[in-house]
């Protein structure tokens, strides 16, 4: 995590053919498409923060989800709100510290650390806090996690938005054990998978109001996106844009990229009448260049603004050919 909150000065944009607002006027009023398309700070690790708030507008997303992990800026409001000003563009959800490398942000208590996850966005402006079922090993929080997700809704604004997770080793969570994973996949799959998290990794197993959907995170599960977006219903307020094939880790491709039913995911959405927001939370620590990870996300934004927000699709950029 050494490279969390490095200075970064990398420029992109001229380089992905894209200029901000360029995507035209696909929404009914004013500009604005119906399905708000956002950027997850954590698509540009490992770059920064502010570095997602800077491709955003550059390549032309509709707002950010604030990933808050161990950079001190993500965890800052005053320091996030700096970076809404200087780019012009809102943090429409926060993703709360329940990743396992986030286990000491905000403290130790994640009862804690989901008010105040609650708390930044009201702070911010944000409609949605996506938060993770808790870990098996986190008895109380998992005791009464149902009841606070209901009375913080109850009590606010803020949609907080429960997502799938995906049976794993607990050692290979989004940004680590890489290692790991290639072992798992040489050994030929998840053999020794448990479920890390209390209950289910599926959230309608339990029930809550609102969902969200991770299209990686159901390639690892073996789940059909599909069936679990009708299990969540009306309660599907927000969704994680990528794609997986199945591999024993959370891949978190560009999506068309994997084995995923995007497109018809994307499809069923629209036709529901979804109102929430399609966030892209790519992984792009393999991009070998500024422009390469560039190159990545202005595809995904291209995707959801054909499936999405019906544009016609891109033509192809020098950059997409990767
Ligand atoms: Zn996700």
């Amino acid at each position: 995590m050494g490279n969390i909150g490095q200075a970064d000065d990398t420029r992109v944009g001229s380089a992905v053919g894209a200029e901000p607002g360029s995507h035209g006027e696909p929404g009914a009023d004013a500009g604005r498409p119906q399905i708000l398309v956002g950027l997850s700070t954590a698509s540009v690790y490992p770059q920064n923060a502010e570095a997602a708030f800077r491709y955003a507008a550059e390549i032309g997303y509709d707002g950010v989800e604030l990933m808050v992990w161990a950079e001190p800026a993500s965890q800052s409001i005053a320091t996030v709100q700096s970076y809404a000003r200087k780019y012009s563009m809102p943090v429409i959800a926060v993703h709360a510290p329940c990743l396992l490398i986030s286990q000491r942000v905000w403290g130790s208590d994640p009862v804690a650390k989901l008010e105040r996850s609650v708390r930044t966005a009201e702070a911010l402006g944000a409609s949605t806090v996506v938060v993770h079922p808790p870990f098996r090993w986190q008895r109380r929080y998992a005791e009464g996690f149902a009841n606070q997700v209901g009375e913080l809704e109850e009590h606010g604004q803020v949609i907080v938005a429960v997502e799938n997770m995906f049976p794993m080793r607990a050692d290979t969570l989004f940004g680590r054990g890489e290692g790991s994973a290639k072992r798992l996949e040489r050994r030929g799959g998840p053999g020794l998978a448990v479920t890390a998290f209390s209950q289910s990794y599926d959230p309608t197993d339990i029930g809550f109001r609102h969902y969200t959907l991770d299209l990686s995170h159901t390639a690892t599960a073996g789940t059909d996106p599909l069936a679990l977006a009708g299990r969540m219903g009306h309660g599907l307020a927000h969704l994680h844009l990528a794609d997986g094939r199945g591999a024993a880790h959370d891949e978190h491709l560009v999506p068309g990229d994997g084995t995923q039913p995007c497109v018809e995911l994307c499809a069923a959405l629209v036709r529901s009448g979804f109102s929430g927001h399609a966030v892209a939370e790519i992984n792009t620590q393999n991009a070998r260049t500024a422009q390469d990870r560039a190159a990545m996300l202005h595809r995904t934004l291209a995707f959801a603004r054909q499936h999405l927000n019906g544009m016609p699709a891109a033509a192809p950029t020098r950059t997409d050919r990767m």
